[in-house]
């Protein structure tokens, strides 16, 4: 019970499979109990789908998943049923994500109707203390989504994702969608949640500076491998894989004292399609230290506490001159 394993322990590989399309190849990683795990990478770098299998609602191809010592992946869905008491999740899109004819009370309820919990009355109490927890008005029980800002129906999905009193939520975007003076209000909600329930976050964004600051750690994924991971702000303020770097590049704008300090990467290039991704390095053909030995050599994910995924790391070793004609 010390460690909450999420999704797998160490060698372990967890691959979901989609047709051709390898979204997540050999992703490992743990989650602490209490702890903010962020999850940033390009849309389409497997991160969803990541989660998806560790709230169980995408089968695994192969590979597992471990909550709480316990082997998850393979259950049958009724055990999958008393697992997801204990695993939430909060989707990107609070208005896709509410049915628009049913009443916020009954969708918050949701939860505790299918697994049984309480009377209707012990429901209803629990819906309003969820609603005035979560910053509703819990007198707009029967009021409908549509009747809701989009940061009050975030604060509804929330509620409904607190209902069960689970102890791991994954947080897929959940402000991505929202104006970003909401954002913050957001966030500060999830962190208080996380403080009174004691809850463990995977914290899902496109943004850096979104996951920067409600993480703990934060891991980086490309083209569905996990290609740096470390504490939040080591990670942000010295990146060591140049994927990473080119994230936090882009983001530096916004934040001069930390671009300062840090070792300027530019992409070129598309993300290449993962039907197919680049052999050795996936992100080879973009990055810009790249060597010969990239192409052919799949970096390990190595490093102690800082993790990372490349042959010749920010801050690390220079690579020598080679057919690109060295850093130039
Ligand atoms: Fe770039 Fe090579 Fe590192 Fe991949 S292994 S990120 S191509 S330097
Ligand atoms: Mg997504």
């Amino acid at each position: 019970e010390l460690v909450k394993h999420f999704p797998i322990n160490e060698g372990a590989v967890l691959r979901r499979t989609v047709g051709q399309v390898h979204a997540v190849d050999g992703v490992s990683l743990t989650l602490a109990p209490g702890e903010t795990l962020g999850l940033v990478g390009e849309t389409g770098c497997g991160k969803s789908t990541l989660a998806r299998c560790v709230a169980g609602l995408h089968p695994v191809t192969s590979g597992r998943v471990v909550f709480d010592g316990r082997d998850i992946t393979d259950l049958s869905r009724k055990e999958m049923r008393a697992v997801r008491k204990d695993i939430q999740v909060i989707f990107q899109d609070p208005y896709g994500s509410l049915n628009p004819r049913r009443r916020v009370g009954s969708i918050i309820a949701d939860p505790l109707v299918i697994h049984g919990v309480g009377t209707p009355r012990e429901r209803r109490r629990a819906v309003g203390e969820l609603m005035e927890r979560v910053g509703l008005n819990p007198e707009h029980y029967n009021r409908f989504p549509a009747e809701f800002s989009g940061g009050q129906r975030q604060r509804i999905g929330v509620a409904r994702a607190l209902a069960l009193r689970p102890r791991l939520i994954i947080c897929d975007e959940p402000v991505s969608a929202l104006d970003v003076s909401i954002q913050a209000q957001i966030l500060n909600l999830l962190k208080d949640l996380q403080d009174d329930f004691g809850l463990t976050y995977l914290f899902i964004a496109h943004d850096l500076s979104v996951v920067r600051h409600v993480s703990d750690r934060i891991a980086v994924m490309y083209l569905g491998r996990v290609v740096e991971l470390a504490e939040a702000d080591e990670l942000y303020e010295a990146p060591r894989h140049p994927y990473a770097g080119a994230l936090l590049s882009a983001t530096a704008v916004a934040d001069p004292d930390v671009a300062d300090r840090r070792t300027r990467v530019v992409l070129t290039g598309d993300v290449p399609s993962p039907i197919n991704p680049p052999a050795g390095c996936r992100f080879h053909p973009r990055c810009p230290r790249a060597q010969e030995v990239c192409a052919s050599t799949q970096p390990p994910l190595e490093g102690g506490a800082h993790l990372t995924a490349c042959h010749f790391p920010l801050e690390g070793p220079a690579p020598g001159p080679g057919p690109r004609g060295g850093e130039g």
